[in-house]
């Protein structure tokens, strides 16, 4: 089945975009013998760039923290500039060159290929295009959907920087109630169904936006039947989803409190790998179930190899890559031929077809597990922790006073700790009697503590789906705040001391010390 005409759903802007004619001779400069004189391109002998060197991990290292480049093997490759010695994919005369828009045929054939095998879109006629990384590929898909003043469907919690993109557009959000797997189905079919009568003359929303795996910041992880019931209201509703999924590659599984009374974790066990079983355990996604060609999907390769690669790329339609396309003509122009040249020779080089990279995503899966579980076990340490399904309910060292809960993430980056104020009674007495928001000035206090014995973490404000103005929290907010502790980016000792200090101003604020 191909995709189907969504060409209602353009703004108005991407709708009237033209090719950019110089680019559309492009295709004729590549031809057998042709001689070009049409374009102001550089002659590749002028650049300074003769031959680059690479040394990178080899697919299948184990990367405990302190991996240097000394105890592992390393993989070298190099891009010429002329000429493609060695089996390359890419050489620097092309590669430093203006590119084609879309990205470089190799690199664009094997992000197809792992389009295909890793997410098996289930309809035929998708196209994949690169782009600068997916907060590029946000802005180009608000370019292409969204007019001034549009309402954009999100999770009640959400990435700032993607709101940040269309509040000067004077768009606005309609955030939507979140449990542990996401959204609530039942909260976005009501919301599309009572919208006319709730908002008359105001034009429904037609434009989902969601980060269905281990999400940012609330670290929860949508399953596929949950998909599915979302997936069909948007059908029903006509509306397009943008699923924006950087953190898909790093699923875990369940995280068990520690026995506190053994006072450790076993150490993992070292990473066996199986690629049937590591794509077999990846949840379906949003584009997996997508039958009309109704999702864009962006992937990116800042988590999975480097941010500063910014470089990623759309699953989408025919007709709306297409007008990404020409957006991308006069915006960006194509993605860096830098990083497209060494992605490319390094997904060569790891090798054959998508095995190699496969199998580092799966080793770069397992470290994520080891940073999840320190920094969870670090909790269970400082304070008093018990496991209630989903949860685990946190309270000061030696008392039943409850601090803090948190959802152990099933993917990503980040743990989502909701903080339970009424037991403070610097709160409870001052903070209420005197502020029209305690809970905000609490944390916002609180923040500050953090932050004074040396640890920071980002407040949970930061976080709330943009309304157009600041709403007053309903009755499930109440003498609660957030905090959001990303367990990517440390060490072991380092978690330690982080929790501890945190463990510190808490019991300290409640009077616990
Ligand atoms: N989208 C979400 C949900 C993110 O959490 C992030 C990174 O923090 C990004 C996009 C940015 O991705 P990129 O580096 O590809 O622009």
């Amino acid at each position: 089945m191909d995709a189907i005409d969504f060409s209602h759903h353009l703004s108005p802007i991407s709708a009237a975009r033209t090719p950019s004619p110089l680019k559309s001779l492009m295709k004729y400069m590549s031809m057998d013998g042709m001689i070009s004189l049409a374009g102001g391109l550089p002659h590749p002998s002028l650049f300074p760039f003769v031959n680059i060197e690479a040394e990178v991990y080899s697919p299948g290292v184990y990367l405990p923290s302190n991996t240097s480049e000394s105890d592992s093997e390393l993989l070298r490759f190099n891009v010429h500039r002329n000429g493609r010695a060695n089996g390359q994919v890419v050489d620097l005369a092309t590669g430093l060159q203006y590119a084609p828009t879309a990205g470089f045929p190799w690199l664009l054939q094997y992000v197809r290929d792992f389009v295909r095998v890793v997410y098996q879109p289930a309809y035929k006629n998708f196209d994949v295009l690169m782009n600068d990384g997916s907060t590029d590929g946000w802005s180009k898909v608000v370019n292409l959907l969204c007019e001034p003043g549009d309402y954009i469907l999100l999770e009640k919690y959400t990435f700032p920087s993607t709101q940040a993109n269309w509040i000067p557009m004077g768009c606005k959000g309609v955030p939507l109630e979140m449990d542990a797997h996401g959204i609530r189905a039942d909260v976005l079919e009501r919301t599309l169904r009572e919208w006319d009568n709730a908002h008359p003359g105001v034009k429904r929303p037609h434009i989902l936006y969601v980060i269905p795996t281990g999400q940012n910041p609330t670290g929860c992880t949508m399953p596929v039947a949950r998909k599915q019931e979302i997936y069909d209201i948007c059908v029903k509703y006509d509306v397009i989803i943008v699923e924006d999924d950087p953190y898909y590659i790093l699923q875990f599984d369940t995280y068990k409190l520690p026995s506190v009374a053994n006072g450790h974790t076993a150490p993992p066990p070292p990473p066996s790998y199986d690629e049937a079983a590591f794509l077999d355990s990846l949840v379906k996604t949003f584009l997996s179930i997508d039958v009309q060609g109704r999702v864009i999907r962006l992937d990116t390769f800042s988590k999975t190899m480097a941010p500063g690669n910014r470089l990623g790329f759309f699953t989408c339609s025919p007709l709306f890559a297409e007008r990404i396309l020409r957006a991308t003509e006069t915006s960006t122009q194509a993605a860096s031929g830098w990083s497209q040249s060494i992605v490319s020779e390094l997904l060569h080089a790891w090798g054959p077809g998508l095995g190699g990279y496969l199998r580092w995503l799966s080793g770069l899966q397992s470290q994520y597990v080891i940073r999840r579980n320190w920094m969870c076990d670090a909790f269970a340490k400082e304070f008093d922790a018990v496991q209630e399904g989903d949860e685990v309910i946190v309270y000061g060292k030696g008392t039943r006073v409850k601090l803090l809960s948190f959802v152990p993430p099933q993917a990503g980056m980040f743990l989502w700790v909701k903080v339970y104020l009424s037991e403070n009674k610097e709160y409870a007495g001052l903070f209420k009697s005197s502020s029209e928001d305690p809970e905000t000035a609490f944390e916002q206090k609180l923040w500050q503590d953090i932050i004074d014995a040396k640890l920071l973490i980002s407040p949970g404000r930061f976080y709330v789906a943009w309304e157009g103005e600041k709403k007053p929290r309903d009755a499930a907010e109440r003498d609660i705040v957030h905090f959001r502790l990303a367990f990517s980016m440390t060490t072991k000792e380092k978690v330690d001391l982080a929790i501890q200090r945190l463990a510190g101003v808490l019991h300290h604020a409640w009077g616990l010390a």
